[in-house]
C-alpha cells in the first residue's frame, strides 16, 4: 500500500479510507460478524482511515465501530468522526453541543480522543459565518484539550468548502460525491484552493452512495432521475462486459494522485477485498469511454443541500 500525505497533518493515509456508515445500517441491514470481519481486514489490509458519525444510524455506525476497535485495533488506525448534524433535519453547530457530542463519541468509539474531527454538514447551518466564529475556535478548543488532534469540515456543495478552506483554521476538508465517475468537480473547483492553505483533502462516495453500484441506490438517494437514469444505464452496459462498474468507479476515484484518500462505505469483507482489487484491474479503454459518454449528460451536475445556494448552475434538473 502507498500511503498519501494528508495535507500538513503529518498524517500518512491508504488512498482508500474505510467509510462505516453502511455499519449503521444506512445502506440496509447488517451482518455484525460480517461487519465486525471488514474492519479487521481492512486494517490488516492496511487501510487506516475510519471515518464515522453521530448521525449514521442514529449512533449505530459509532457503537459498532468502538466494539469492533476494541482490543488493538483502535491503536492501528486513523480515527474521524463527527458532530453538529444530528438527524436528517435536526443540525446543532453551536459550541456547546460540538463538545458534548465528541465527548459522546468518545464513549461510543470507546477511546480518549478522535485523530480527526469534523463539523458534519456544513451547508446545513443558519449562519455560516457563525461556523468560522464559533463552531470553529470551539473545535480548536477541543484540540487544545486533547480530545483531536485535527479538525475540518464536511458538505455536499463545493463553494461553501471552499469558503471554509480560505476562512476557517481548519487542518483539512472532506467532500463527497464530486470525485466520482459521475462528478469530477471536486478535482478544479477544491483542490487547488485546498492545496493551496496546505490542507488535508478527503474524498468520499466514489460509488456516489450506491449509484454506481450493481445493486443500485438506496431508496433515500438524493439525486434526481437524470442522474440516476445515466447511472443505471452505465452499470447495466457494464454487466453487458461482464464488468462490476463499482470496480472502475473505485479506480476512478483511488488512483489520482490529487486526491490522498477517498471514502468507501463498507460493511463486509468482501466489499473490502473486492475494492483494494479494483486498483489493479485492468479496465478496458472501450468500456471506459462508453461508460463515460453515457455519463457525459450528466457529468458534474448536483443537487441541491441545505442552506448554500451557489450551486445552482450545476444542479441537475
Ligand atoms: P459510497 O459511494 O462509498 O457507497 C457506499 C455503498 O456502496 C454501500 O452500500 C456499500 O455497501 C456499497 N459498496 C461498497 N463497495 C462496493 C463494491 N465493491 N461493490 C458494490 N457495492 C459496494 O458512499 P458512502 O458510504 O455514503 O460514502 C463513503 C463514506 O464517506 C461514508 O460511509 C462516510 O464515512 C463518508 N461520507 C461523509 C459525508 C459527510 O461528511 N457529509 C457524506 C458522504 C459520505
Amino acid at each position: 500500500m502507498q500511503y498519501r500525505e494528508l495535507g500538513k497533518t503529518g498524517l500518512k493515509v491508504a488512498p482508500i479510507g474505510f467509510g462505516a456508515s453502511p455499519l449503521g445500517g444506512v445502506y440496509g441491514s447488517l451482518d455484525a460478524n460480517e461487519g465486525i470481519r471488514s474492519v479487521h481486514v481492512a486494517i490488516e489490509r492496511g487501510v487506516n482511515l475510519f471515518d464515522t458519525s453521530p448521525y449514521y444510524g442514529d449512533t449505530r455506525s459509532e457503537a459498532f465501530l468502538g466494539k469492533a476497535l476494541q482490543g488493538a485495533w483502535r491503536s492501528k488506525i486513523i480515527l474521524s468522526s463527527k458532530a453538529g448534524r444530528i438527524a436528517q433535519s435536526t443540525f446543532d453547530f453551536s459550541p456547546s453541543h460540538m463538545e458534548q457530542s465528541l465527548d459522546e463519541s468518545l464513549d461510543r468509539l470507546k477511546t480518549d480522543y478522535l485523530d480527526i474531527f469534523i463539523a458534519h454538514d456544513i451547508e446545513f447551518a443558519g449562519d455560516f459565518d457563525r461556523i468560522w466564529t464559533e463552531t470553529v475556535p470551539a473545535m480548536e478548543r477541543l484540540k487544545q484539550k486533547g480530545k483531536c488532534r485535527f479538525i475540518g469540515v464536511s458538505g455536499l456543495p463545493l463553494g461553501l468548502l471552499a469558503e471554509a478552506a480560505v476562512k476557517a483554521p481548519i487542518d483539512l476538508v472532506l467532500s463527497y460525491c464530486h470525485f466520482n465517475l459521475l462528478d469530477h468537480t471536486l478535482k478544479d473547483r477544491l483542490a487547488p484552493i485546498v492545496k493551496e492553505r496546505g490542507l488535508g483533502l478527503i474524498n468520499a462516495s466514489p460509488l456516489a452512495m450506491g449509484l454506481l453500484s450493481k445493486s443500485g441506490p438506496p431508496a433515500w438517494h438524493p439525486a434526481p432521475d437524470s442522474i440516476q437514469t445515466a447511472a443505471r444505464r452505465a452499470a447495466d452496459y457494464c454487466s453487458g462486459w461482464n464488468v462490476d462498474i463499482a470496480t472502475i468507479a473505485v479506480q476512478f476515484s483511488v488512483l489520482d494522485p490529487a486526491i490522498p484518500v477517498t471514502l468507501i462505505g463498507m460493511k463486509t469483507a468482501s466489499e473490502v477485498e473486492q475494492n483494494l482489487a479494483a486498483l489493479d484491474a485492468t479496465v478496458q479503454s472501450e468500456l471506459l469511454e462508453e461508460v463515460r459518454s453515457i455519463l457525459a449528460p450528466v457529468q458534474g451536475k448536483t443537487w441541491p443541500s441545505g442552506n448554500w445556494p451557489l450551486e445552482a448552475d450545476l444542479i441537475a434538473k
